[in-house]
């Protein structure tokens, strides 16, 4: 269908308690462009629709320093807005000793929840000549495992065609509390091998996409305490309406799905996977 005769994206029904594990509010405000006077006025009107639709809470992500230094912000400005801090892995070469300064600041922030996104993204490498190496990359991805270790926080993982490094990376570095697999889309042996080692596995909209047969299969199979949604909006829009803009509010398309994939009732996964965000965050319960 062409993009314009595509319906309009509108929120799903209130399912609550839900809770958007991994979503970018700064880049998602941005989007929304002229529509909102301020960033402080998009996170408003982007958590007033989270609202209408059920959910409790959402962990705002940035890439590079500034815009994590936005996510922070969102999370003070917002009740129901927590951070993950750190520098994406496709910005490694910017993770000087000033950024190690501040992420270590921020780490010890009771707004910042996470470590994250932090990992590894060969996807890049050799497409884009400012992506950083793989070695660079893992050296990056190793200091924020330590100060995940250190500062207590759940560590945030994004993955990106990467899944053998990324493995072997975490099984010799320090074991951080909890270890969170953002976006997950790795084959499903990576998913037996990952929930095996008593990680989380986080769903995003690509979950519901007909193809990704697989990536249901992983929810199903992923024990209770082992699953999170989230939309990384403003990317990875779920079904129906793939391909636009991605907001939090539409997490609760990406839950229906999962709930039924798992024969669980729509209100008894959105109180799971609340529960699950509220434990791995160290969020009171909501
Ligand atoms: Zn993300």
């Amino acid at each position: 269908m062409a993009k314009k005769n595509r319906p309009k994206p509108v929120p799903p029904p209130e399912l609550r308690p839900l809770f958007d594990a991994h979503t970018h509010l700064y880049s998602t405000v941005k989007k929304m462009g002229e529509q909102v006077a301020s960033y402080e006025e998009g996170i408003r009107a982007l958590m007033a629709e989270a609202d209408a639709s059920g959910l409790v809470g959402v962990c705002t992500v940035g890439d590079g320093l500034p815009e994590t230094e936005h996510a922070l912000e969102a999370a003070h400005m917002h009740p129901n807005v927590w951070a993950a801090c750190a520098i994406h892995p496709t910005l490694a070469h910017t993770l000087d000793d000033a950024a190690k300064q501040r992420l270590t600041e921020m780490s010890q922030d009771p707004r910042c929840v996470a470590i994250g996104e932090t990992g590894l993204d060969t996807y890049w490498i050799g497409k884009d000549t400012e992506t950083p190496s793989l070695e660079v990359q893992e050296e990056a991805f190793r200091w924020h495992i330590d100060l995940a270790v250190s500062s207590g926080k759940a560590l945030m993982i994004h993955n990106r065609e990467a899944d053998e490094d990324l493995l072997r990376v975490l099984e010799d570095a320090p074991r951080p509390q909890t270890v969170i697999l953002h976006c997950f889309s790795s084959p499903l042996e990576v998913a037996k091998e990952a929930l095996g080692r008593g990680y989380v596995l986080s769903f995003a909209g690509n979950s519901t996409f007909k193809r990704n047969e697989e990536l249901r299969e992983a929810a199903r199979i992923a024990p209770a305490g082992q699953i999170l949604v989230e939309t990384d909006a403003p990317y990875m829009t779920p079904e129906p309406f793939r391909g636009r803009r991605n907001a939090p509010s539409y997490v609760g398309y990406t839950a229906w799905v999962l709930a039924e994939v798992r024969g669980q009732s729509e209100r008894e996964f959105a109180e799971l996977v609340t529960a699950n965000a509220c434990r791995v965050y160290g969020i009171p319960s909501l």
